[in-house]
């Protein structure tokens, strides 16, 4: 199979293998291979008739959605059993010499044994509390955090690079810097080099105006190097180029790249395109804002870790008022338990109130089903009866799958009652529509926004 090629399926299947579960993967698409890729039809090679079957009844929807994730716009596939297509055809974005060139500027770089930086300077800079054992898991984060393990198993290995995003406060630095202590913890040697994308910039002027020695190397000898923000390079031209050579060597001699950022590669507006297709070589994950349990799980631990056990009025009382960000929960936290320690009074509800009485006051505590039905409407440009009429058109059924899950999750709605609100009788619908939206938000960027958007106009 050509690396194109390869690379694309080998990212593709890992991100089915974080989809579906752990027996279908092994059973299904494990030995499966991409013979033919013409922009977007494909041709994937799959074991037997019996699997071709099961993919383009099953897995169809499931392999399109995470095509379409990394790059390829209506993906059209077709599912051939294995051996019965010998020739590969694939598209070639970047061109044979670039191939050529990768391989020998990695060559240059990391094969003839320049210096290396010493350990300590290459590891000093992470957090001691950024570990996975610190990291609450839920359903908002449960896919970044099992990859970030999968990479800290086997750096260079899996998935290369590992992109994670999300929005400020939702624990991308600390997962990230999670892999580094765990690579660290296997192999005390290990060179790990955390980096804010800032200092890279930086660095990299610094290079440029004062003919500062030791750049390259310094980015070039590591087995895992850490970008934090990424965002921050987007933009910057000569740094993107500087920042394209330096994955490329590290990538060609299998050390592992993470890199963080507040949009996923193909939505950060002024990356190259180069570098762009570079980064959706790998795996990227978004993180979102954890549910209400696991926010309490969070604020639990934090207190715990602080010596403190609060009730569990309390540890409700923050999970539900403070629905921004981990960051400012674990501010909320900490100045509540703060003020206790100092005013000598019980870091419980009453505090809190006080203290955060302005936050919950910010956001009215109840939206109504039919706000949510309406605000739906209205964001899709469709009408409310509309989303609760029998019409099957895709432009109306997303919408109404959208308000399903919003009725689930913001009001935390039984599924008969969902379905007696959207006129429908049956309610395995409602079942199905909201697991479909769960999943959605997981893998497709586009949902995840549109359902953060009406949630923002719910509330605001
Ligand atoms: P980001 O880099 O996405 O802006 P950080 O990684 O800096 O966010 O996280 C902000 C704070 O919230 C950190 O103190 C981090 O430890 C904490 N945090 C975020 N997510 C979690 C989680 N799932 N479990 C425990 N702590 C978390
Ligand atoms: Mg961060």
């Amino acid at each position: 199979m050509n690396t194109t090629a390869a690379a694309l399926w080998q990212s593709v299947l890992g991100e089915i293998e974080l989809t579906v579960s752990h027996g279908n993967f092994t059973t299904w698409f494990k030995n499966t291979e991409l013979i033919e890729h013409h922009d977007s039809h494909l041709t994937v090679a799959v074991p037997n008739v019996f699997a071709i079957r099961q993919f383009e009844v099953k897995f169809d929807d499931t392999v399109k959605e995470i095509l379409a994730h990394n790059g390829i716009t209506n993906p059209h596939v077709t599912y051939v059993v294995k051996g019965a297509k010998k020739h590969i055809v694939t598209r070639e974005t970047t061109g044979e010499s670039e191939q050529d060139n990768r391989s020998q500027r990695a060559d240059d770089l990391l094969g003839n044994g320049r210096a290396t930086p010493t350990r300590s300077t290459a590891s000093t800079s992470l957090n001691p509390r950024y570990t996975f054992d610190s990291f609450i898991v839920g359903g908002s984060n449960d896919l970044a955090f099992a990859a970030a393990q999968a990479v800290a198993a086997n750096p260079g290995q899996k998935y290369n690079p590992l992109f994670l995003y999300g929005g400020v406060g939702l624990g991308k630095t600390h997962l990230a810097q999670a892999v580094g202590h765990e690579v660290l913890r296997r192999d005390a040697s290990a060179r790990v080099l955390y980096i804010s994308s800032e200092t890279f910039v930086n660095e990299f002027l610094d290079y440029i105006r004062f003919k500062k020695k030791g750049f390259s190397d310094k980015y070039r000898n590591v087995d895992v190097l850490i970008v934090d923000d990424m965002q921050f390079i987007a933009g910057k031209e000569k740094t993107q180029e500087e920042f394209f050579h330096t994955f490329n060597a590290l990538h060609q001699a299998n050390k592992q790249i993470i890199i963080t950022s507040d949009k996923p590669p193909r939505s950060i507006p002024t990356l190259t395109e180069r570098l762009r297709s570079r980064l959706e070589w790998g795996m990227a994950i978004d993180i979102q804002m954890p549910d209400f349990e696991t926010r309490c799980a969070i604020v639990q631990t934090k207190a715990n870790m602080s010596g403190v056990s609060l009730d569990q009025d309390t540890v409700e009382y923050l999970a539900k008022n403070i629905k921004t960000n981990v960051r400012e929960l674990e501010g909320a936290l900490n100045q509540l338990l703060a003020y206790a320690e100092m005013r000598g009074v019980p870091a419980d509800v009453t505090t809190a109130e006080g203290l955060l009485g302005n936050i919950k006051h910010a956001r009215p505590q109840h939206v109504t089903a039919k706000q949510i039905i309406d605000k739906t409407a209205k964001h899709f440009s469709i009408e409310p009866k509309e989303i609760c009429g029998a019409k099957r058109d895709k432009h109306i059924v997303v919408p109404r799958q959208i308000a399903m899950y919003l009725l689930r999750s913001e009001l935390h709605m039984s599924f008969p009652k969902i379905s007696q609100e959207l006129g429908r009788k049956d309610h395995t619908t409602a079942i199905h529509s909201i697991e479909k939206i769960e999943k959605a938000i997981k893998l497709d960027f586009m949902i995840r926004e549109q359902v953060a958007e009406i949630r923002e106009k719910l509330y605001a």
